[in-house]
C-alpha cells in the first residue's frame, strides 16, 4: 500500500538509510547475535552519515527532521531480523536521551545528548527494579542531596544498554515519602564509582545486553538532575508515550518484513507437488497476517501523525502497542509454522525473530497495563494531561488545598449517611458519613458516589458564580454512582 504520510524526501531517505545497512550492518548481524554485543564504533559510522538525531534540533546536532524520518528510521533498523541490534539505538534515542532533550538543562544537553547523535555514547532508561516494573510508583531506589551531589542507593534490572551504555537517565526517589511526586530523574555515568553490573542471560534479543545495576553510594553532581526534582514521573509518563509508538512502529516493520521473508520461503518450498503458497489453508493464515498488519500498521501512522503533531496521544499510543505486540508474537508463531523443522533452525531467521518479539509485550509496558490504560480512559473516564499541564495543575495545589480546607468546614454540618469523593485530578477528598458525624479526609477511596470536578469550578461553586445544576447540565460536575448522595450537597454550596 502507497504511504499517504511519505513524501519522496522520506523515501529518498530510507534508501539511502538501506543502502548503509546493507553493507555496515546486514553482514554482521549474525556474528553480533552470537558474540552478544554490536560494536559501539558502528554508532560513529551512524552518525557519521547523519542518520542519529533525525527529530533532534540540528543546534544539538540533529536534523532537525518531522517525526515521519524517524518512524523510517524505525522501520528500517527493525527490518534486519534482529531485535538485539535495533533496541540499541531505539532506547538510546527515544526511550532515555529524550528525557534530558526535553527537560534537562543546557548543560546535559551539551555533556550527554550531543555525543548520542554523534554516535559516540549510548544510553539507557532505568525504571524497572526487582520489586518493581509495572509499578512503577513503586520504585525504591534513593537519590538524597547531600550539598551539590545526590548520593544514590538502590537496584535497577532488565536495563537495555545497561552494560554497555555510557550513562542511565536513572528513576529514583528523592523524596520517598511524596509518592510519586517524590520520583526524580538523574543522569547516572555508567562508569560511575560504587556502580557494579551484570549482564543477564536472556531468551533474545542476544544482539544487546540488558543488566542488573547495583548503586551503592553513588555520588552524581546535582546539576546531573532532569528538570525539577519532584516531576520525574510525570515526565517519564511523557516519554512512556513516544516509547510506546517506537515498540509499535517497529513491531509492525518487522511482522511486515517476516511476512515477506515467509512468502519467499512459501514461493520456493514444495510439498506434495506443488509450492506452499498454493495450499489454500496457508494462503489464507498469510492473507489474514497481511490483512491485519496493513491496517495496524494504517493505525499506527495515525498516532505517528499525532506524535508529529506534539499531541499527548496516550490511549492511541497504548493501543497501538497493545495491538501491534500482540501482532508480531502471533505472526512469528504462524511464519514459523509454515517453514515447518527448518522454523526452528538458527539457519532460518523466523527462529531469531520468533524468540526476540516475545519481550514485545512485556517491554515499555506489558499488554496487562496497556489494557488497564485503555480500560480508565474508555470506563473510568480518566484523562491524562501531558507534563507541561501537570505543571500548571501542580501550580493549582495551593488552590485545592485552599477549596478542601474550605469543604472541610462545610461538609462538618452534613448529614450524608454515606459517602461521597471529591475527585479534582490529583487531589482527592472523601466525606464519609457511613458511620455519623462526617469524618473527612484525603484518601483516594471508593465512595458510593464520586464528583469529578476541575478545581476552578470548584471554586467558582463555592463562591456561587457557578450554578451546580447548570455545572452539571454542561458537564462540568460529573457524578458517578449514586446520584442522591450528591444531592445532599447542596448545603455545601449555601
Ligand atoms: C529484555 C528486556 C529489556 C528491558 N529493558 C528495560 C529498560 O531498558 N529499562 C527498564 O526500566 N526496564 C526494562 N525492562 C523491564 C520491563 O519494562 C518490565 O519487565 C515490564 O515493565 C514488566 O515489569 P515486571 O517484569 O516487573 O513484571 P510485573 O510488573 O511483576 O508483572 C508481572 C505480570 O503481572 C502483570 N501485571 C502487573 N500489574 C498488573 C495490573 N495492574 N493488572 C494486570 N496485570 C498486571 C503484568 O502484565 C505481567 O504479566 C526490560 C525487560 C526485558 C525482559
Amino acid at each position: 500500500m502507497q504511504a499517504y504520510y511519505f513524501t519522496e524526501e522520506h523515501e529518498l531517505f530510507r534508501q539511502s538509510l538501506r543502502r548503509f545497512l546493507e553493507k555496515e550492518v546486514l553482514p554482521f548481524i549474525d556474528q553480533w547475535e552470537e558474540q552478544q554485543e554490536v560494536p559501539k564504533s558502528l554508532w560513529k559510522k551512524f552518525g557519521d552519515q547523519g542518520f542519529l538525531g533525525l527529530h533532534y534540533p540540528e543546534k544539538y546536532g540533529g536534523a532537525g527532521l518531522d517525526f515521519f524520518y524517524t518512524v523510517v528510521f524505525c522501520e528500517e533498523i527493525s527490518k534486519v531480523f534482529s531485535g538485539g541490534f535495533g533496541v540499541i539505538q531505539s532506547v538510546t534515542q527515544y526511550m532515555s536521551s529524550t528525557y534530558i532533550y526535553k527537560y534537562g538543562s543546557e548543560a546535559l544537553k551539551q555533556k550527554y545528548l550531543l555525543p548520542v547523535i554523534k554516535g559516540e555514547m549510548i544510553s539507557a532508561i532505568g525504571i524497572s527494579e526487582p520489586g518493581a516494573g509495572s509499578d512503577v510508583a513503586n520504585i525504591q531506589t534513593r537519590a538524597i542531596r547531600k550539598g551539590d551531589f545526590y548520593i544514590i542507593n538502590g537496584q535497577k534490572t532488565f536495563i537495555s544498554n545497561g552494560y554497555l551504555g555510557d550513562y542511565i537517565v536513572l528513576v529514583t526517589k528523592t523524596q520517598p515519602e511524596a509518592g510519586i511526586e517524590g520520583i526524580s530523574l538523574i543522569v547516572v555515568d555508567l562508569n560511575s564509582p560504587g556502580i557494579t553490573k551484570n549482564k543477564l542471560k536472556k531468551l533474545g534479543w542476544h544482539a544487546s545486553d540488558t543488566a542488573e545495576i547495583f548503586f551503592e553510594n553513588v555520588q552524581v553532581p546535582a546539576e546531573n538532575l532532569i528538570g525539577e526534582e519532584g516531576k520525574g514521573f510525570f515526565y517519564l509518563m511523557d516519554g512512556l508515550q513516544l516509547e510506546r509508538l517506537i515498540g509499535a512502529i517497529g513491531s509492525i516493520a518487522g511482522t511486515e518484513a517476516l511476512i515477506e521473508y515467509t512468502l519467499r520461503y512459501m514461493a520456493e518450498r514444495h510439498a506434495f507437488g506443488r509450492p506452499l503458497n498454493k495450499f489454500q489453508v496457508l494462503r489464507h493464515r498469510m492473507a489474514q497476517l497481511h490483512a491485519e498488519t496493513e491496517v495496524l500498521k494504517e493505525y499506527v501512522y495515525y498516532c505517528c501523525r499525532l506524535q508529529n503533531e506534539g499531541r499527548y496521544a496516550v490511549k492511541e499510543c497504548s493501543i497501538a502497542k497493545l495491538l501491534t505486540t500482540e501482532l508480531a508474537n502471533k505472526a512469528a508463531y504462524e511464519c514459523l509454522q509454515m517453514f515447518g523443522g527448518y522454523g526452528y533452525i538458527e539457519d532460518y531467521k523466523v527462529a531469531r525473530v520468533y524468540r526476540d518479539v516475545r519481550i514485545l509485550t512485556i517491554g515499555g509496558g506489558t499488554s496487562e497495563i496497556m489494557r488497564e490504560i485503555i480500560a480508565k480512559m474508555l470506563i473510568d473516564d480518566k484523562h491524562y494531561l501531558p507534563p507541561t499541564q501537570q505543571a500548571q495543575t501542580q501550580d493549582s495545589d495551593s488552590l485545592v488545598q485552599e477549596l478542601i480546607t474550605l469543604l472541610k468546614e462545610r461538609a462538618r454540618g452534613v448529614n450524608l449517611d454515606s459517602s461521597l469523593k471529591f475527585d479534582f485530578g490529583a487531589h482527592k477528598l472523601l466525606i464519609d458519613g457511613t458511620a455519623g458525624t462526617p469524618t473527612i479526609s484525603e484518601e483516594d477511596k471508593e465512595a458510593a458516589c464520586t464528583i469529578l470536578i476541575s478545581p476552578s469550578d470548584m471554586k467558582a461553586l463555592l463562591s456561587g458564580e457557578l450554578n451546580p445544576m447548570n455545572a452539571f447540565l454542561s458537564g462540568k460536575i460529573k457524578v458517578q454512582g449514586d446520584m442522591s448522595v450528591a444531592m445532599k450537597l447542596q448545603k455545601l454550596f449555601s
